[in-house]
């Protein structure tokens, strides 16, 4: 059980600054607020995803006739 604050994160509950802290699950993190109890779960993939593989984006493309 661990608290790891998020530096500059704006809580979308009370909108106050530095109130959020991830709170580690066994499946995925979940961001919470110690001002107000919001709470928004955060799937840890997407970070990881960002910072250790290229994300590949493939834009849609429409048949133009
Ligand atoms: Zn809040």
């Amino acid at each position: 059980m661990s608290r790891r604050f998020i530096a500059g994160a704006r809580c979308q509950g009370c909108a106050s600054e530095d109130t959020l802290y991830f709170d580690s699950n066994s499946t995925s993190d979940v961001v919470m607020c110690v001002d107000c109890g919001f709470t928004e779960a955060r799937p840890v993939t997407v970070a990881v995803a960002t910072s250790s593989e290229a994300v590949e984006i493939v834009p849609l493309k429409f048949p133009m006739t």
